[in-house]
C-alpha cells in the first residue's frame, strides 16, 4: 500500500470540501486555491503521474476532463474560460503523487504559466 494523500481523501481518512464523485473520479477543492475557483479532480485509482498512464487509461483521463468541464460549468466559468493542468513530477511542481487534473477559474491566467 503506497501512503498517499489523495488515496486518504478517497477514502475520507482525511478531510477536504468534496464537490463530486462517481465510480471513477472524486473531485474537490484544492486546500491552498490559486483561484477564486481551484479544485482537483482525481481518479479513484492511484496512479503517481502522467508517466505512468497505460493505453487503457485512456478513456479515465478524458473522463478527468470531462468532469472538469462539467463543474466548471456548473460554477458559471465556462463562457469566462477556465485552465485544466497535470504537473508531472517535480521539473513541474507535483508535490502530491496521485494524479490529479487542476481546474483554475476566476480570475484572468496568464500565459506562459511559471
Ligand atoms: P501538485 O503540486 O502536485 O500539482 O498539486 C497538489 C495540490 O494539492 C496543490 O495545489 C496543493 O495545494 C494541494 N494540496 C496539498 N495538500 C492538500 C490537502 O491536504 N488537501 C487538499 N484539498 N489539497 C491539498
Ligand atoms: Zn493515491
Amino acid at each position: 500500500m503506497v501512503d498517499c494523500l489523495f488515496c486518504k481523501i478517497r477514502d475520507g481518512a482525511i478531510p477536504a470540501r468534496l464537490i463530486f464523485e462517481d465510480d471513477q473520479a472524486i473531485a474537490f477543492h484544492d486546500l491552498h486555491p490559486q483561484a477564486p475557483l481551484h479544485l482537483l479532480v482525481v481518479p479513484r485509482r492511484h496512479i503517481a503521474t502522467l508517466n505512468e498512464l497505460a493505453l487503457e487509461d485512456e478513456a479515465l483521463v478524458g473522463h478527468l476532463h470531462r468532469v472538469a468541464a462539467q463543474l466548471a460549468r456548473e460554477a458559471g466559468h465556462a463562457e469566462a474560460g477556465y485552465r485544466t493542468l497535470f504537473n508531472c513530477n517535480r521539473g513541474a511542481g507535483q508535490t502530491v503523487w496521485h494524479l490529479h487534473l487542476h481546474l483554475l477559474a476566476g480570475r484572468d491566467l496568464t500565459w506562459p504559466p511559471g
